[in-house]
């Protein structure tokens, strides 16, 4: 009988929110894959240690790990394991335990000790078999180590992968912050100079900025000109001018001007407040280790859980020959990259900052990260630079429609179009109230549905949910299609911009379809999707949809815990989603959830009886170890049946007394309050790409045959794999669209739900026919 494999999994360097969503990944995935799984506590330190810091994990000892800030198996910096001799102490006590695997999540640091360490390992095991350590046949199954990592850092610094583990529950935290601050800021008319961290990398600051919809930003790897201290004045001066009452201006720990002085809070308050010039009254905000605090988000935990699973397949499927690789994202794909590869690029950034290179650094950076620094760029202006100004006849008048329910980021998203429309020249107009609320208007005697925006009032939407030009869920069809071509004449829109969930999508169909017979509906259109249930053909994520997943995250947390006060407790929990169980099934993968049902599989009798004998058996086998709650997910549309309420009767009455079951419905409290971060800066990203792309029409907007004739005249824009892309409505309408269902005919999510049902215990289940 061969023995099992085991695997090791270790947090190492600054902890970061996920790392326990990587553990219990890990650990779980390790025991479904027939093998063990080890923790190796305290980094490095552990593994040189060895002892008792090394750790045989059981299924169990990962229960409720998703939901806790830090790392629980610990972190240390090791300065043993720099040299040759920590690592052979750390290559015997892997030996001794009997460890195949090692999974390392920490940041550029830690992997690189982790690559050398492999590089090292032959040597390493002859040197101990030399010294008599250690058997030649001890060492015998272990000839070669496979290792792979995890980039677990909130700065976002690593090359090859678009987002780290907890960067985004940083961002949160600093968000979160500076909306806090921004309040007493306006209140009192005051400025506030924050500092985020970030020595060599200026994600958190360049994110917390365009999210935040800052000032001005100092972030290491594009410093401003030489004369910067009255660059930014001028622009303080500028929004002051304009009405403004609060000044933002954030400022990464390792912001330099361009001949490598360092930038501090202190130097930019100084200027603020100086009593000659702007004279603001001026405070400084240093936010510290609160950013690395609190449990981890939505997408983090999703994240730090889909890439523990990778790892694990990873180290099992990889040979003597395989490169070490790191575990990546880039936008919605995760991927394996070549470690040292992505560590080289990544120490290349601080070199080119060093050597004051500096378009060499933002070079090096992703896609995203330049994009945001762009549309920082063209959102923070406010004051309109005459050389970005396109010539007279290629500027177009935007009709802006929300439509349907109301999902974070509509406004970010706005905001950020008409702040590109004004710095490009085009007119932006705010449709109110959707297509409802256009088709009010009469005659000559307008009703105030089509108005300019005031750019004052429009500035301040970075942060705020709800949709403030106000949305309606009628379709131009309903509104009456004539009526609508008209009053696009009649307003002469040489495009339109929407943002939306499956209305807008089904709107923008519907008058692709009307051009036969209305011109003047040929102009172009462009679909930003926005709702919360991520139901709209052609993109794999929409806005609004971050921001569910976190308040459904923290609203399982919260009833999770209050089963920990009481007896031993199943919650079944009804979450929104139309008739796509992405919402549901995300929610499960960053809770934890014991079972998941969604319309896409639909209930079955016999599904619930399956998982009623496991929750019995699970409840029965635990003696008290663990009060934590169990979950179970349902969407509101996934049976006709079976409700939430109905299914936690029927678990009650099956359960006899040894355990309890509740229904529990958050409603649209999942419509959250303030947009996610990542929901802001997704929509001030994407909005300006559809402002662009819509662009691409003019001159010649209202070319009938150039229009009707061009598929791209009406699309949608979404994140794809590792894609952002427009799409064809035809294209989508014909192939990607279960009209019926209201959601794509294929989800790219579904192989979550396998995820959530592994990594929960549920045993294979009968699927409902
Ligand atoms: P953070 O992003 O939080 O700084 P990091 O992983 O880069 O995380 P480091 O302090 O650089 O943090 O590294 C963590 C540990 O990894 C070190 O204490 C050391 O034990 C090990 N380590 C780092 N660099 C090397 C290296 N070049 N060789 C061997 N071990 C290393």
């Amino acid at each position: 009988m061969t023995s099992k494999k085991k695997i090791a999994v270790m947090t190492s360097g600054g902890d970061s929110p996920g790392m326990n969503a990587v553990v219990r990944a890990v650990v779980r995935m390790a025991h479904h894959m027939d093998c063990d799984a080890y923790c190796v506590y305290e980094g490095y330190e552990g593994l040189v240690q060895g002892g008792n810091l090394i750790r045989k994990m059981p299924w169990d000892a990962v229960r409720g790990w998703l939901s806790e800030g830090g790392t629980l198996i610990g972190t240390a910096r090791c300065l043993a394991f720099y040299e040759r001799p920590g690592r052979l102490k750390a290559a015997k006590n892997m030996i001794i335990n009997g460890i195949d695997a090692l999974i390392i999540c920490g940041g550029d640091g830690s992997l690189t000790g982790a690559d050398k360490f492999r590089d090292e390992w032959p040597g390493l095991l002859k040197e101990l078999v030399d010294a008599k350590e250690l058997d030649a046949k001890d060492i015998e199954p272990y000839k070669h180590l496979n290792i792979v990592g995890l980039v677990g850092s909130i700065d976002n610094d690593m090359s090859g992968t678009d987002a780290t583990i907890g960067c985004y529950s940083a961002l949160a935290r600093i968000c979160e912050m500076v909306d806090y601050i921004e309040a007493t800021a306006s209140s009192h008319s005051r400025a506030f100079v924050i500092e985020v961290m970030g020595r060599h990398c200026g994600w958190l600051a360049l994110m917390a900025g365009v999210a935040t919809g800052a000032d001005f930003v100092f972030i290491p790897e594009k410093p401003w000109g030489d004369n910067w201290q009255q660059e930014m004045c001028d622009l303080v001066e500028k929004h002051r001018n304009l009405g403004k009452r609060k000044t933002i201006v954030i400022i990464a720990e390792g912001a330099i001007d361009r001949n490598s002085n360092k930038i501090t809070p202190v130097m930019v308050h100084d200027l603020l407040a100086d009593k000659q010039g702007l004279a603001l009254d001026t405070r400084i905000t240093t936010l510290g280790h609160v950013q690395r605090g609190g449990t981890a988000v939505a997408y983090d935990r999703m994240l730090a859980t889909l890439q523990g699973v990778e790892a694990v397949k990873a180290v099992l499927e990889a040979t003597p020959e395989t490169p070490t690789c790191f575990i990546a994202i880039n936008e919605n794909k995760i991927t394996r990259v070549p470690l040292m590869e992505a560590v080289k690029e990544t120490k290349e950034v601080a070199t080119a900052i060093k050597a004051q290179d500096f378009n060499k650094a933002m070079g090096l950076r992703d896609t995203e990260f330049t994009d945001q620094y762009k549309s920082f760029m063209m959102t923070s202006g406010m004051a309109v630079d005459q050389s970005d100004l396109l010539p007279e006849k290629q500027r177009m008048k935007i009709g802006f429609v929300n439509v349907g329910a109301p999902a974070g980021g509509m406004n970010a998203a706005l905001r950020a179009a008409v702040a590109y429309c004004r710095s490009r020249g085009h007119e932006p107009l705010a449709v109110h109230n959707g297509f409802a609320g256009f088709a009010r208007h009469h005659g000559d005697k307008p009703l105030g549905a089509v108005r300019p925006f005031n750019w004052l009032e429009v500035d301040g939407w970075a942060s705020k949910g709800g949709s403030e030009i106000g949305t309606n869920r009628e379709l131009p069809g309903e509104s009456g299609m004539e009526h609508i071509a008209n009053l696009i004449e009649k307003y002469e829109f040489d495009a339109l911009f929407l943002v939306g969930g499956f209305e807008a999508y089904h709107a923008v169909s519907q008058l692709r379809k009307a051009r036969t017979d209305f011109p003047s509906l040929c102009i172009p259109m462009c679909l930003l999707p926005a709702t919360i249930s991520n139901n709209i053909p052609g993109t794999e994520y929409s806005l609004g949809s971050d921001t569910c997943l976190n308040e459904l995250v923290h609203y399982c947390d919260k009833i999770k815990q209050s089963a920990s006060a009481t007896r031993r407790r199943v919650f079944v929990i009804e979450t929104q989603g139309g008739r796509s169980g992405y919402v549901a099934t995300l929610a499960g993968l960053g809770v934890g959830a014991s079972a998941v049902y969604t319309p896409e599989e639909g209930i079955s009798l016999d599904m619930l009886a399956s998982d009623v004998r496991h929750l019995t058996d699970v409840f029965n086998h635990d003696r008290g170890q663990s009060r934590a709650g169990r979950l179970i997910l349902v969407n509101e549309k996934a049976s006709k049946v079976y409700n939430a309420k109905l299914i936690a009767d029927i678990i009650r009455v099956e359960a006899h007394d040894r355990f309890e079951s509740r229904d529990s419905i958050p409603g649209h409290v999942q419509q959250g309050g303030v947009p996610s971060p990542m929901d802001r800066c997704r929509a001030v990203r994407l909005a300006i790409k559809c402002i662009q792309h819509l662009e691409n029409f003019a001159p010649g907007a209202h070319h009938y045959n150039k229009v009707k004739n061009d598929s791209m005249s009406a699309c949608v824009i979404g994140i794809k794999g590792a894609s952002v892309v427009f799409t064809p409505m035809d294209e989508l309408e014909e192939k990607d669209t279960d009209w019926s269902n209201r959601r794509p005919k294929a989800a790219y999510w579904v192989g979550m739900k396998d995820v959530v049902d592994i990594l929960g215990g549920r045993p294979s289940y009968p699927k409902p026919q």
